[in-house]
């Protein structure tokens, strides 16, 4: 149980790409069952079964395609839209122009500065000439940030950068992030080092962290997220959480996942109709467990207002 001083805040924050196949490599034909099927008709029906609010994190494939554009601007129910970048599928030094079959690992992280800038100002305002506002909330493509990519998020007006997964390292061919040290919980980052908090200042972007359980003896990190937990393993999660946080009024748990996990053989885990069902079933369980423990949901960038007045 929290304490009485706690606020424990859900945010469910989504990966929002064209679908897969079972070997993470993009469809072939492309296409965007998760997005036309998944999001109106699985996701938003079971999160408005416990209220919850998603934060879709839209790549550039979905934003180009128009269908799925109207398929964002018709959905009903709460949600956040924000920006999910895979670099290699944006200009400047665009590698790809047909995304079928393709795999890309890039890290942005990995581009110089003002190319990784110039990506993710494209990303940013092909959501804005899509969707008519600005996106304030984001996720690097396989976490690949580091505090070169926050310092130029925030210079365009991001607001909250959720591409830290602590307890983890990631290598790809071009960078390597190391978030083994990062805080677990939503900070201010330093201006130098992406898994460091550094000094609030009013303009300053919040990372909000993947909710990851470190490793223990005999077991790999586990993720706060259907299919990687149950929905035991989620409870034992947050409660290590507010064991492991006592002395903070907010806890944060941060739930993360990809629209192509709604829909079968569109990613490596759910493969069968059945397995689609456990998943949202979890998800929901795991989710109202929460909600009867006392915690509350909100889309990520407004977590940026309430840890700004925290701090
Ligand atoms: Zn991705």
């Amino acid at each position: 149980m929290a304490s009485k001083a706690q606020r424990i805040i859900v945010t469910i924050s989504i990966d929002t790409e064209c679908d897969h196949d079972p070997n993470w490599v993009r469809s072939n034909p492309l296409t965007f069952d998760s997005i036309n099927e998944g999001l109106p008709n699985r996701l938003q029906p079971a999160f408005a079964e416990v209220g919850a609010v998603p934060t879709y994190l839209l790549t550039v494939e979905v934003l180009e395609n128009n269908e799925c554009v109207q398929t964002l601007r018709n959905l009903e129910g709460q949600f956040e839209l924000g920006t999910h970048l895979h670099a290699a599928f944006v200009e400047p030094e665009k590698k790809y122009f047909s995304y079928a079959g393709i795999d890309s690992s890039d890290f942005q992280c990995g581009y110089p500065e003002h190319i990784e800038l110039a990506k993710l100002a494209n990303l940013s305002d092909l959501f804005e000439q899509k969707l008519g506002y600005r996106p304030t909330s984001f996720r690097a493509g396989r976490y690949g940030a580091n505090e070169q990519s926050l310092n130029n998020l925030q210079k365009l007006g991001y607001k909250v950068d959720s591409s830290v997964t602590p307890h983890i390292r990631w290598i790809e061919p071009n960078a390597i992030v190391d978030f083994r040290h990062a805080p677990e919980q939503p900070y201010f980052p330093a201006a130098d080092e992406i898994i460091v908090a550094g000094d609030y200042t009013d303009q300053r972007i919040l990372e909000v962290p993947v909710t990851v359980r470190p490793r223990t003896l005999r077991r790999n990190p586990i993720w706060f997220r259907p299919w990687f937990a149950s929905v035991d393993q989620m409870k034992r999660i947050f409660h290590y959480h507010l064991r492991r946080h006592p002395d903070r009024e907010l806890i944060n748990i941060n739930m993360m996942f990809h629209s192509m996990e709604v829909i079968e053989k569109a990613s490596p885990y759910p493969q069968t109709p059945s397995e689609v069902k456990r998943f949202i079933d979890d998800m929901v369980a795991g989710l109202d467990w929460c909600k009867q423990e006392g915690a509350e949901f909100c889309g990520l960038s407004e977590l940026h207002d309430t840890y700004r007045k925290a701090a």
